[in-house]
């Protein structure tokens, strides 16, 4: 049979059964998945020194020829290996301790290049110029050098593999089948653009003739990845521009009304938004945007906005939120936001009994429901929509896509709109939801107040709570998170709610109402206790990360985060966001006895600055974009070149190229190879 670059890795040289395995580990189970193996980083082992140039501690490469084999086993177990090697210029030795079967890998006179650093302290002690443990290679024929004597790649390993022989195994799958290797990419972009052809790129990843083959072939490869990426979700946006949406009309009544009965005005920034949703939403296109904004920006009141005028224009409004007490308190919110208008409004989440559920369900079978709050429980196969107009999703970013498309095969196209509070950076979110129209509300309404922020080591908790005790008598609300439900035996240092509810309830805050609420706690009560927390029944309230998104409740001034070492950025954010709802003053207070480096930067940026961008940027720059966006969800794990924190240009011209590709309706046919990589993102995505 041919050899393709399909071929299972083991018809490679140098790859058995047991290095088949060990290479499927770093998920290699092809030939292409191996020549898309990139190194980490480089060490430029290419410059030459004469011997007599070499001086103690320097790292450097030498060309030259076996001298002299020395070998002395000293104890039992301890030998070492002293080859002397010359250039002429001078002598240079490499040591090796207990690796006497390197003996037979060097013959006198032979010729062989050298790398690593010049020992000070042999230097101090002998006058002779040695390197401990040196890289080696012998010189036959200089091409075919892999370890030193060039820009050497480094590749990321895994148990079982070595740098050595995994340079060997890809230089051999590169021998046979780089020639296989087809062209991508349509011409007039590498000329444009002046990228090298994709042989040359993939060779230039890991064999480079020098700094600038390495630097043009990764940044070939790195636009092809963003391409790949942008044909993709531009196409899904030119196929949703191509198809009839609602068209809705303009409510001015209604929407007047809403909006003298506020108890605010909106901030200009959110009357930017909601013309922008409007536009969309009077257009008969199909509406699919995200609407970016930190938290207690007031998305909500866009949302209302939006729901209002699709129900005005007698079609059904579908809000979901991401998790039940969320769904819960929208509701209650959307309710009391239009209590003035003839809307039937109704709850729909997993907890709901059987028999209100069937209830529930005809009425939006039947469109007697005309907005429907639930979590993802409203999009189950069961529930029939009359004629959705609009959806709003909350915090949920991808899933609002798939949804669109259940949505879609249900025969209704909706307008969609997607909430986050989520502030990545522009040029990130055209790429990843570059499928998508953006908004965003950039500016906090008026007179909110900086949330003062601490970070107190634990042995300061009594003065903690008798700041704590100094607001309640003020009349403010707290709220106090932990990390755990319960105490765990495996990790003793975290604080968990039950144990510290027990140790207030009857202790420091004797005096007020405090409440546990986490995510064992049945619904109904969970519920009740919100409402109470609301109404300030409730004064105290210990939680789990359950009251991380949304709530609302403008009194609770004062977040306690215990263990806030074990919170991500984004999380303390969000924690945090729930206080400094209202004009007054609002503190969080960050517990931890922190120690690693990486715990404490988070904990400063948030002591520092309440801008979530600032925070989003320093999430991705502490994790990466990986993990921030979570990398499965988002088909990140395909950018294994392409950087989004420092590729702008690319991403620019990426996407310049892809919208040009597109507006040719025969691109597919023009360029299979191309469409094919296209087709597999999007089962990932
Ligand atoms: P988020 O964007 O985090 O969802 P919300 O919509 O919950 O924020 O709004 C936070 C709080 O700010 C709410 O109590 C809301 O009523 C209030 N709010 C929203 N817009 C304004 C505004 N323009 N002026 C004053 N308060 C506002
Ligand atoms: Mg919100």
């Amino acid at each position: 049979m041919a050899a393709q670059l399909a071929d299972e890795v083991q018809f490679i040289k140098g790859v058995g059964p047991r290095w088949s395995e060990r290479l499927a580990n770093l998920d290699i189970k092809t030939v292409a998945d191996l020549l898309y193996y990139f190194p980490r980083e480089y060490e430029d082992r290419s410059q030459i020194t004469e011997i007599r140039f070499a001086s103690p501690g320097q790292t450097a490469t030498f060309k030259a020829k076996v001298i002299k084999i020395d070998y002395h086993r000293i104890r039992n177990n301890f030998d070492i290996l002293k080859i002397s090697f010359s250039d002429d210029t001078g002598v240079i030795n490499g040591v090796w301790f207990n690796q006497s079967y390197l003996r037979d890998k060097f013959n006198e006179g032979e010729y062989y290049l050298l790398s690593g650093k010049i020992s000070e302290k042999n230097w101090r002690k002998y006058k002779s110029k040695d390197i401990n443990n040196p890289v080696y290679e012998k010189l036959t024929d200089q091409n075919s050098v892999l370890n030193t004597g060039r820009i050497v790649p480094v590749y990321p390993l895994t148990e079982g593999i070595n740098q050595r022989r995994l340079r060997k195994v890809i230089a051999n799958a590169l021998k046979k089948y780089l020639p296989l290797v087809k062209e991508i990419l349509p011409d007039y972009i590498l000329e444009k653009h002046k990228f090298p052809d994709l042989k040359t790129a993939i060779l230039g990843m890991h064999y480079p003739k020098n700094f600038t083959h390495q630097n043009r072939s990764r940044q070939r490869l790195a636009f092809q990845e963003f391409l790949i990426f942008q044909l993709y979700s531009l196409a899904e946006k030119k196929a949703m521009a191509a198809q009839t949406g609602i068209q809705h009309k303009y409510q001015e009544n209604q929407i007047n009304q809403f909006l003298a009965e506020l108890d605010f005005e909106l901030t200009s920034a959110q009357k930017r938004v909601w013309q922008e949703i409007r536009q969309d939403m009077e257009s008969n296109r199909i509406m699919a945007r995200l609407l970016q904004g930190d938290v207690g920006s007031g998305k909500t009141v866009i949302a209302a906005l939006s729901l209002l005028e699709t129900v005005a224009n007698g079609y059904q409004g579908i809000f979901m939120a991401p998790t039940e007490i969320l769904a819960e308190q929208h509701y209650l919110n959307f309710k009391e936001l239009f209590s003035d208008f003839a809307i039937n409004i109704e709850l729909i989440t997993g907890s709901l009994k059987a028999a209100a559920r069937k209830e529930v369900e005809s009425g939006i079978k039947d469109s007697t429901i005309d907005l429907i709050i639930g979590t993802h429980a409203l999009f189950q196969d069961k529930l029939e929509y009359y004629n959705p107009g609009l959806v709003v999703i909350d915090e949920q970013h991808r899933f609002g896509v798939e949804q669109r498309h259940t949505l879609k095969e249900k025969g209704n196209n909706p307008d969609l709109l997607i909430m986050t509070a989520t502030p990545i950076p522009r040029s990130m979110a055209m790429l990843l939801y570059g499928d998508l129209d953006l908004s965003i509300i950039d500016e906090l309404p008026p007179g909110r107040k900086r949330i003062a922020t601490f970070w107190r080591r634990k042995n300061r908790r009594k003065k903690i709570y008798q700041f704590l005790l100094t607001k309640l008598a003020a009349g403010r609300q707290i709220y106090i998170v932990c990390p755990l439900i319960e105490p765990s035996e495996e990790l003793p240092d975290l604080k968990s709610a039950e144990q510290l509810y027990q140790e207030l309830v009857k202790g420091i805050f004797n005096d007020y109402q405090v409440a546990l609420i986490h995510s064992s706690i049945k619904s109904a009560e969970k519920k009740e206790i919100m409402e109470k927390f609301r109404q300030g029944k409730i004064q105290v309230l210990i939680a789990t990360t359950v009251i991380e998104v949304g709530v609302d409740v403008s009194n609770a001034t004062i977040m306690v985060i215990e263990n806030a070492e074990r919170f991500g950025l984004a999380q303390l954010h969000q924690l945090r966001g729930r206080v400094g709802r209202g004009s007054k003053q609002s503190f969080c207070i960050l517990i931890s006895d922190a120690q690693g480096q990486e715990a404490k930067q988070r904990l400063d940026i948030m002591v520092k600055t309440n801008d979530g961008f600032k925070i989003a940027e320093a999430d991705l720059e502490l994790r990466g974009p990986g993990e921030f966006f979570g990398t499965r969800q988002h088909g990140i794990a395909d950018l294994k070149v392409a950087n989004l924190m420092t590729d702008h240009d690319l991403l620019a011209k990426s996407r310049q190229e892809a919208a040009a590709l597109l507006d040719n309706n025969n691109w597919q046919n023009k360029y299979p190879r191309l469409a094919e990589r296209v087709k597999k993102l999007e089962v990932k995505v």
